[in-house]
């Protein structure tokens, strides 16, 4: 067994034990280097035609992380006025944002469009809405091609069971409503689901939905989507996924429709988890051991509203054990335990059944990949505070990206009496 963060000097100057007692506990690590990194794969993921990869700012919205993507060239996603207005915040111009929607309001299309920022449909009866209050506007259409990939069936977001984008046969369809309003369907994206490793369903899904492509002739530009995966299970020697040939492959598919279509567009891929994920790790605290039914639970603080992942969608993350700012490994004997949080729910499972270290109060877990949908996903439930997020710069210098919330925090949006 390995330990995935010092191989990649995950804490720079720090250990996690002075992490802890600097930021306090539970907190939110991220390494700016292997975030760069990250970007960077994504960005240039295809050389030759004009691409741009748009990250999903659902995975991780902190401000910095975000500053760093503009950086690093990249475009975003957004997928509610929120996430529009944060990444503005973060210094985004409008020609490098794209909205997609889903059953939204005409409220939200006009702030979308009072922004300046091309927006994607979702339904027929949404292009409709959108014809109505924009006649003439140009806008992009979510298509579902009919094939779904993903770790888990919440995750899958094409194929026959989904609630998003619009049917292939409904393409007639779409373009008698975009001549009904006068619209111009600038550009067609999809997202078959998420965490795919195997990157054929992918590229069967790309060549298919370049097909349907062909159906629209004024496109600028053809999106993709996002879901590549990470090896979740690196500890246990899983590979990550293989950029080059999955690149080769696709570079090939796209320059042969480039030629078929006789136009030039940009493509886009909406890339999340691939980006933020490894970048981020999540450090705990064990607070209490106890058997119960001859279970050994470990009691920390990492509860389900800090990362909720586990308890949603039975996801599994690697965790490594660090006593005095010391990585544990397995010389001392390991024994099987079940990780939880503090929340009042049976639920608040971060790890079950998991052979660890011989784990002592006081000992510091690191959860590994925690860098998307954790924090962007975490909530104050139990009135719980949501936690701190910590930045190792590229100097090894640990510093605080967004504070932990308050006591105040969790009364602030009550009336003043
Ligand atoms: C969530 C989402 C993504 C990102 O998915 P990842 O699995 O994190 O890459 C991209 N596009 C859309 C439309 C999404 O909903």
């Amino acid at each position: 067994m390995i330990s995935y963060t010092s191989n990649t000097q995950f804490f720079g100057h720090s250990n996690p034990k002075e992490l802890a007692e600097k930021f306090g506990t539970p907190v939110y690590v991220y390494n700016e280097k292997i975030l760069r990194e990250k970007m960077r794969d994504m960005a240039q993921l295809i050389s030759g035609p004009s691409f741009t990869a748009n990250y999903s700012i659902k995975t991780n919205a902190n401000m910095s992380i975000l500053q760093m993507a503009l950086e690093e060239g990249l475009n975003a996603d957004a997928m509610s006025p929120g996430e529009i207005y944060v990444l503005k915040k973060a210094g985004f111009p409008k020609e490098r944002i794209f909205y997609v929607s889903n059953n939204v309001s005409s409220g939200e299309l006009q702030y979308a469009m009072d922004e300046g920022v091309v927006i994607s449909l979702d339904s027929l009866s949404q292009l409709e809405r959108f014809g109505k209050i924009n006649r003439g506007g140009r806008c992009a259409v979510r298509l579902n091609p009919g094939i779904g990939a993903g770790h888990h069936d919440k995750v899958i977001t094409a194929g026959k069971k989904t609630k998003f984008a619009v049917s292939e046969s409904d393409i007639p369809e779409i373009r008698r409503i975009a001549a009904e309003y006068d619209l111009q369907i600038i550009g067609i994206n999809q997202h078959i689901g998420s965490l795919f490793m195997d990157p054929s369903p992918f590229l069967l899904a790309v060549e298919h939905f370049l097909e349907l492509a062909l159906k629209f002739e004024n496109l600028e530009f053809v999106d993709f989507g996002g879901g590549f995966g990470i090896p979740y299970h690196k500890l246990e020697g899983e590979l990550p996924f293989d950029l080059q040939s999955f690149r080769a492959s696709l570079e090939v598919i796209v320059s042969t429709w480039t030629q078929r279509y006789g136009r030039k567009v940009v493509f886009k891929s909406e890339p999340g988890r691939y980006i933020a994920a490894e970048g981020g790790v999540l450090l705990g605290t064990v607070q209490s051991n106890k058997v119960n039914s001859g279970v050994i639970y470990v009691g920390t603080d990492i509860g389900m509203n800090v990362l909720v992942r586990p308890s949603m969608y039975d996801s599994w993350h690697d965790v490594e054990v660090f006593r005095d700012g010391v990585w544990m490994d397995d010389r001392l004997g390991t024994q099987k335990v079940t990780v939880v949080g503090n929340i009042c729910e049976s639920g608040d499972i971060l790890a079950k059944d998991r052979e660890l270290p011989m784990i002592s109060e006081g000992d510091i877990l690191c959860v590994l990949d925690a860098g998307a949908y954790g924090y962007s996903m975490c909530s104050n439930y139990n009135n719980r505070l949501r936690p701190a997020e910590v930045l190792i710069g590229l100097n090894g210098e640990p510093r605080l990206i967004r504070r932990r919330d308050t006591l105040e925090d969790l009364i602030a949006g009550f009336p003043e009496n």
